[in-house]
């Protein structure tokens, strides 16, 4: 008990580290990033806010912001719904763990994510990052608490922490979370012509700056292999069969993570992996994901999916 707490206070560390780096990347202005709307001064931090409150409360106009329906009742621990899901009883064997998400896909998150995703406004990413770092926080305390590798774990974190003083201002700096939980961050891929089109892929660039923020090594682990139609036009029997042979492995990145895990001593445990998207539905396109990093033999992997809106 002793050990998982002091990894709790070490998280909540880790925790106003991470969302320092968030910080950051947040561009000021003085209107609702979301509807464009003139926001009144008063936006100064409030005692006991988290950074991350203190970023959306900045972007964001207070009509805006209270339309955030946050995902904080979890009925499913599957899924991380807020509702009971049948889709989750009916399948039981699945290649990822479980999935967290930030938000509710309601209509008005459905707008936020098609001006970041199709309009290009790049000004939602960090406000979207903002969003899924305490879930982040959450998931790493749950898979933490959980873990039965936790002694050696933190074994390997002590390690970490007695070398010279260089090595112990670089292992405060690049997040231990690295090495007392994540192993790898990793995203699901659009294809070429898709990227050409929109210019970026936003589950990369969530990744990207989670990978930041927490200082977790980032990989892309899948390729895509063809070009579809929207996911969101086909029924959940259509997506399920599209989504069997739409990814294939990314081998040399995979072999560079076990690489990475072996000099890090982690090979004795089930490599962690989380994995980003935009939006769980189905679950259908991140589980044909987790299978594919699945199929690669040799080393264990556990995979985690979070994902900014739950539909
Ligand atoms: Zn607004
Ligand atoms: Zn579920």
């Amino acid at each position: 008990m002793r050990i998982i707490s002091k990894l709790m206070v070490f998280i909540t560390h880790v925790g106003s580290l991470a969302s320092r780096s968030v910080d950051f990347m947040v561009p000021q202005s003085s209107n609702c990033t979301i509807c464009g709307k003139g926001m009144a001064s008063n936006k100064t931090r409030r005692e006991q806010e988290t950074r991350e409150m203190a970023i959306l409360h900045r972007s964001l106009c207070g009509e805006c912001y209270s339309s955030i329906p946050w995902l904080s009742r979890i009925i499913c621990s599957y899924c991380g719904r807020s509702v009971q899901c049948d889709d989750c009883l009916r399948r039981k064997e699945r290649p990822f763990l479980l999935n967290r998400s930030a938000v509710t896909y309601s209509s008005s998150m459905r707008e936020w994510l098609a001006l970041y995703k199709y309009r290009g406004n790049e000004r939602l990413g960090p406000i979207l990052t903002a969003m899924l770092v305490p879930v982040l926080l959450r998931l790493t305390k749950e898979v933490l608490t959980q873990s039965k590798h936790v002694t050696k774990d933190r074994e390997s974190f002590s390690k970490t922490r007695k070398k010279g003083w260089m090595e112990q201002i670089k292992s405060s700096l690049v997040s231990s979370k690295e090495n007392i939980c994540w192993d790898a961050i990793t995203y699901v891929p659009i294809s070429n012509e898709r990227a050409q089109e929109r210019g970026f892929n936003q589950a990369e660039q969530l990744a990207e700056s989670l990978a930041t923020t927490f200082r977790i090594p980032l990989y892309q682990l899948l390729l895509r292999e063809r070009h579809t139609e929207k996911m969101s036009f086909k029924t959940r029997s259509e997506r399920l069969r599209d989504a069997q042979q739409l990814f294939s492995l990314n081998r040399g990145q995979l072999e560079e993570l076990v690489r990475r895990a072996d000099l890090q001593g982690t090979l004795n445990r089930r490599l962690r992996i989380l994995l980003i998207d935009d939006i769980y539905t189905t679950g259908s396109t991140v589980e044909a994901c987790a299978n594919v990093i699945k199929e690669h033999e040799g080393e264990k992997f556990d995979i985690y999916v979070l994902t900014w809106a739950r539909s």
